[in-house]
This record gives C-alpha cells, structure tokens and sequence, in this order.
C-alpha cells in the first residue's frame, strides 16, 4: 500500500564538532521519503528550486519514491544550516534560506488524493492543512512538526490537530504545547486536542506511544558513535508510516511493530551526514538491528 509524504526538501549544510558539510540532501520530506521506501512505495510532494543537484533526484529515484509531486520551479531550494554542540543532541540554525519554498503551493496529483497513508512531515501548518483539503477520505494521517510552528502558528497547528489521527513531536515540544512537564500528562492534554495517536520523540532515549490502547515504549538502538543526528526525526516517522502502510495484523500491533522499525531506521540515519548512510542501508540491515533491539529488551 503506498503512503503520500509532504514536507520540505532541501539543501542542508551541517556542522559538527568533528567535520563540516555542505549542500547535503535535506528536508523532512526527503529523509521521510526515503526511511519509508524500504517498506513500501512512496509518493512525495515537495518543491526544489532549479539549483537543485541532479545526483539528488537520482537518489530519490533509487529509492522507486515517486516524483510526480515533486515541483522544480525556477529559483534557489529552501537551505538550512545548522551547528551542533559536542554533546551531539544540542544543535543551533545558523540561517534558514526559504528560496522557492516561501511560495510553495502543495498541489496532489490526482493519483496521490486516495492514499489511504498520509505523512505530513515538518512543514507550516497551514500547508499541511492545505494537503488535508485535497485528500479523499484517507485511513490514517499523521502530522510531524517543530518549535517554530508552536512560536509562530499555533493557531493553525490546533486546527490541524483536530483533523489528524496522530501526532509526532519531541519531548520539549509536547512540553511546550501543553505547558505541562510530565510528558506522559502532556500526551494526555495532547489528545484532548485531536489526535487519538501521540507519539513522543525522546532523542536517545527512544518515543512514547499513547494510543486508545494505552502506552507503548520504543528504545533508541544504542549507538557507539553519533556522526550527525540531523533528520533522525524525519528518518523515525517516515519509516514508522512506510512500516505501518505495508504491514499486517492489527493497527495496534502493526503500529508498535511500526515503532521499532522507525527507531532502527533512524539509528541508521544517525551514522552518516545527511541521508548518506540511510540511502545505503540494506533491508538487510535494518531487519537484524530491528531483531537485535527486540533482543535488547527482552528477558
Ligand atoms: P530534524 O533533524 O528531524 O529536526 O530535521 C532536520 C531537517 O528539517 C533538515 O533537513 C532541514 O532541512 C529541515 N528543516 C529545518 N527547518 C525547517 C522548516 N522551517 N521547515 C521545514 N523543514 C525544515
């Protein structure tokens, strides 16, 4: 069953204590887009500007995700950069160039409006509400977002939250949207606003699941060495959907199932710069480290 992924795709330059990096391929989109590609097919909506590298769209192509919603338009990709602190968790922006993103008009094609699997990655509210309006009638929609939403579009971020079934935020961002510290509470505050799915990301520490069935807990696999952590986020959620669209049995199960695989997936991401590491891995690989953190946490 294919998903449908909205979000930003972008040109990232990162910075790390160890190493520096240039014009990576970036945006909540790609790196959603591809974690969801090993587990299902994948069709994304995004806009690039015509700087955009060709090896990029080859990378995406590689990955059988699906480019009719891709727009190229004349001008520069949205660029992000971004520094990271030592302790590798703490990172800073150092500038945020919208480019051809300040215009973006999320159009679906007509084959996308029927995916019953919708991921609206980190974006403007506003446009992932724009991206509601051309669905027909999807089966699960989960909405990803970030600190700045909750600063400067909170009123259209509560109004999508009454629209979808789950949510995705880290652990300050629940904080800060709920004004309560316990997260577990603030999952629960959370859900009083729309979504019957919360889903707290706690970095390292592994993500929460608060569902009418009650709570889950997913781990973190346990990484030797962090090289860049950028789009671990993205890398989590993206998978979690591809996993749950091609999965079977129940939504409960499928979705804890979900969960687990999101995290290895992620772990993955982590041990490279940007998507290098994520866009080699093999079905493979993600499948033994998946066994090995279920290993982790049995007795
Ligand atoms: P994460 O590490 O999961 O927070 O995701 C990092 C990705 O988010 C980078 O690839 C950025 O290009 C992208 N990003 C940064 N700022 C924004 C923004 N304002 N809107 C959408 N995507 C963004």
């Amino acid at each position: 069953m294919s998903i449908l992924i909205v979000g930003s795709t972008a040109l990232d330059s990162i910075k790390t204590p160890k190493a520096e990096n240039p014009r990576l391929l970036g945006g909540s989109a790609s790196y959603a887009s591809v974690a969801a590609s090993f587990f299902t097919p994948v069709n994304m909506v995004g806009v690039v500007g015509d700087d955009f590298p060709k090896k990029y769209v080859e990378l995406y192509r590689r990955h059988q995700i699906d480019l009719e919603g891709l727009q190229i338009v004349p001008g520069k990709t949205f660029h992000w950069s971004g520094e990271y602190e030592v302790n590798m968790n703490n990172r800073r922006t150092l500038a945020t160039e919208l480019g051809v993103f300040e215009t973006f008009n999320p159009v679906l094609p007509k084959s996308y409006q029927r995916s019953p699997y919708v991921l609206l990655a980190n974006i403007a509210p506003a446009l992932q509400l724009h991206v509601l309006d051309q669905m027909k009638k999807p089966r699960f929609v989960v909405a990803d977002t970030m600190d700045l939403w909750l600063n400067i579009a909170l009123k259209d971020l509560l109004r999508l939250l009454k629209r979808v079934d789950g949510l995705v935020l880290n652990d300050s961002e629940a904080r800060q949207l709920t004004q309560e510290d316990n997260v577990v509470v603030a999952a629960q505050k959370i859900h009083k606003l729309g979504p019957a799915y919360v889903i707290v990301k706690k970095g390292e520490h592994g993500a929460i699941l608060s569902s009418p069935k009650g709570t889950f807990i997913c781990p973190a696999y346990p990484l030797k060495k962090v090289v860049d952590p950028t789009g671990a986020g993205d890398s989590f959620v993206g998978a979690m959907m591809g996993c749950l669209a091609g999965g079977t049995g129940s939504f409960e199960s499928r979705l804890r199932q979900a969960m687990i695989f999101g995290s290895v997936t992620a772990s993955f991401c982590c041990e490279g710069f940007g998507l290098t590491r994520l866009a080699t891995v093999t079905d493979k690989e993600i499948d033994r480290r998946a066994k090995e953190l279920v290993a982790m946490t049995s007795w």
